[in-house]
């Protein structure tokens, strides 16, 4: 049952004064439950909790930490169909996208619990030097670390989703600031972690779950000493608002934010003459894909004029006018997708493609596909601006030289594709697709960029301002590495160092004097 209260720790409260409701977007009428913002209160007592916590969570074996995952996983599965109604009710995304969803989130804590289990991601390194200090480094939680859930992922990228999922397995407690757009599907969640925390004996405060329907919590809770670190999924002015916060404290802390981006497609000649109608349907569903709201959505498709380009674009609008528009996330979301589309379609030189105009209800979102030459392209930045929805941008560049222009004054992205049907042709285009890597955190061949695997190679970031660390990625095994930081022991006696780093571990013994080794799971 959904309360409308935080967790702080164990604790279901309701102090704060300000109530709110989330909204059914498709029936376009708010759902029944009301929610409490929580009180600075209630914020701080999380924090200090999480504090608590963190001096037992911090020292509690791989092996606990791993059950502990699991039975997350387990119990977000024993929620059984409240969660997926309730998911629906506040997204208004389809069933099968919610099932898909809690697969990928109980997925994702499994994942981690095998990686545990497997333990090589304390990554120990030992130097053993004749006549030099014995020096060996393992990597540790850094503290608390704040998760603001995302809106348009209410499972994956929220409540226990990745960045919870990551920060837990490294031994850092999290505090969840719920995104008012899915605070039910959030405490339901919440009530999942917090019943198996219970059940594997983890201190009180490894977790919270803080309600908020404006950005006064979460800045709050950026700001308390407590906090070691930010996980955001979210907009650009959303999360530099927050990396400003974070670095004004007193005791500056990191900000991982996934942010925007258009993720450029580059479509070479080559896949024009082979593959234009395949790309054509493949991309229509792409950009169409969750009602265009994923942040790998293909906002910018380059290529060089010609006719086959021109035919491509003319299957692409045609393949995306067939498509049924489908509900946005929340009456705002559609608000902002209207404006930022409308400012794109105030400026001159473009060609609307797309002809979607039907009737259809209040949340859901028509469908476009504008075109614009490359000079056009590259003296007005409004084109290249991230309209979240289902809404792309087709570039036609006089040539490869121009393509690269382009390219070079990109902002950071999550992805850039390339689509080829002739390796022979690589070469003509080797300077483009260097300068393409150099923009971006995944470089994708011949496929679409919405869909991202969770796996130790993903990387879900991207230069700025994709991403306001580009070291570092949001999805997959790695992402714990954003909640760790290196210590280094020198000439600590072997029993009294990590086991990870002692010799009588199995994995140590054949190490000979003068050996510098990335430590193999203990
Ligand atoms: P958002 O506005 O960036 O908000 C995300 C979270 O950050 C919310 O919980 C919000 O708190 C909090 N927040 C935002 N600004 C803050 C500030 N200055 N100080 C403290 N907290 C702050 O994103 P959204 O609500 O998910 O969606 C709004 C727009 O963001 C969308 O229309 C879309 O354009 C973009 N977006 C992009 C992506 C992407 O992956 N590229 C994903 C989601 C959204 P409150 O909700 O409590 O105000």
């Amino acid at each position: 049952m959904i309360t409308g209260k935080n967790y702080i720790g164990d604790l279901l409260s309701a102090k704060g004064k300000t109530k709110f409701k989330t909204i059914n977007p498709e029936l376009n009428s708010e759902n029944e439950t009301v929610f409490y913002e929580a009180s600075e209160d209630e914020i701080c007592q999380a924090a200090v909790l999480a504090d608590e916590a963190f001096k037992i969570y911090s020292t509690i074996p791989d092996v606990k930490k791993a059950e502990f995952l699991e039975a997350i996983a387990d119990e977000i599965e024993a929620l059984g169909d409240v969660l997926l109604t309730t998911y629906i009710q506040e997204s208004g995304l389809p069933a099968g996208r919610a099932n898909g969803e809690r697969a990928r989130t109980t997925g994702q804590l499994r994942a981690f619990a095998t990686m545990l289990k497997e333990g090589s991601w304390v990554e120990a390194i030992i130097n053993k030097t004749e006549g030099k200090p014995d020096i060996r480094r393992i990597q540790i939680p850094i503290g608390p670390v704040v998760v603001f859930g995302a809106s348009n992922f209410p499972l994956a990228f929220s409540t226990a989703g990745g960045d919870t999922a990551s920060a837990l397995a490294a031994g850092c407690p999290v505090i969840v600031k719920s995104h008012p757009l899915h605070a039910g599907t959030g405490e339901l969640v919440a009530s999942a972690i917090i019943k198996a925390a219970k059940r594997t004996e983890m201190p009180n405060g490894v977790f919270s779950n803080i309600n908020s329907s404006g950005i006064s919590v979460g800045k709050t809770l950026v700001e308390h000493p407590s906090i070691k670190a930010v996980g955001f999924t979210g907009s650009i002015k959303g999360g530099t608002a927050l990396c400003k916060i974070a670095a004004n404290r007193p005791v500056p802390i990191p900000v991982y934010a996934e942010m925007g981006s258009i993720n450029p497609v580059l479509i070479l000649p080559s896949a024009l003459k082979s593959d234009s109608e395949k790309w054509a349907t493949n991309y229509a569903a792409s950009i169409t894909a969750g009602t265009g709201q994923f942040c790998t959505n293909p906002g910018l498709i380059l290529g060089v004029k010609s006719k086959e380009l021109e035919d491509f674009i003319t299957i692409l609008a045609l393949e995306t006018d067939k498509l049924d528009p489908t509900c946005m996330l929340h009456p705002n979301i559609k608000r902002q997708y209207e404006s930022l589309k409308s400012e794109v379609l105030e400026q001159e030189g473009y060609t609307k493609k797309t002809i979607v105009e039907k009737e259809t209800k209040p949340n859901y979102a028509l469908q476009s596909i504008i075109t614009v030459d490359g000079d056009t392209f590259l003296k007005n930045r409004t084109f290249h601006k991230e309209v979240f929805g289902p809404f792309s941008v087709v570039v036609k560049c006089d040539d490869i030289q121009q393509l690269n222009e382009i390219i070079l004054d990109l902002e950071g992205q999550l992805t850039g594709t390339v689509l080829n049907s002739d390796l022979k042709e690589y070469e003509d285009f080797k300077e483009v697709i260097e300068n393409l890597k150099n923009k971006v955190g995944r470089l994708i061949f011949n496929n679409v960029p919405t869909g991202v695997e969770v796996c130790s190679g993903m990387t879900h970031g991207g230069p700025f301002p994709a991403s306001s660390d580009s070291k570092f990625t949001s999805v997959g095994l790695t992402a714990i590495k954003r909640w760790v930081r290196p210590v280094t022991y020198q000439d600590w006696p072997d029993q009294l160092l990590p086991k990870a780093l002692q010799d009588k571990n199995p994995l140590n013994i054949n190490r000979t004097v003068n050996d510098i080794v990335t430590q193999n799971p203990i």
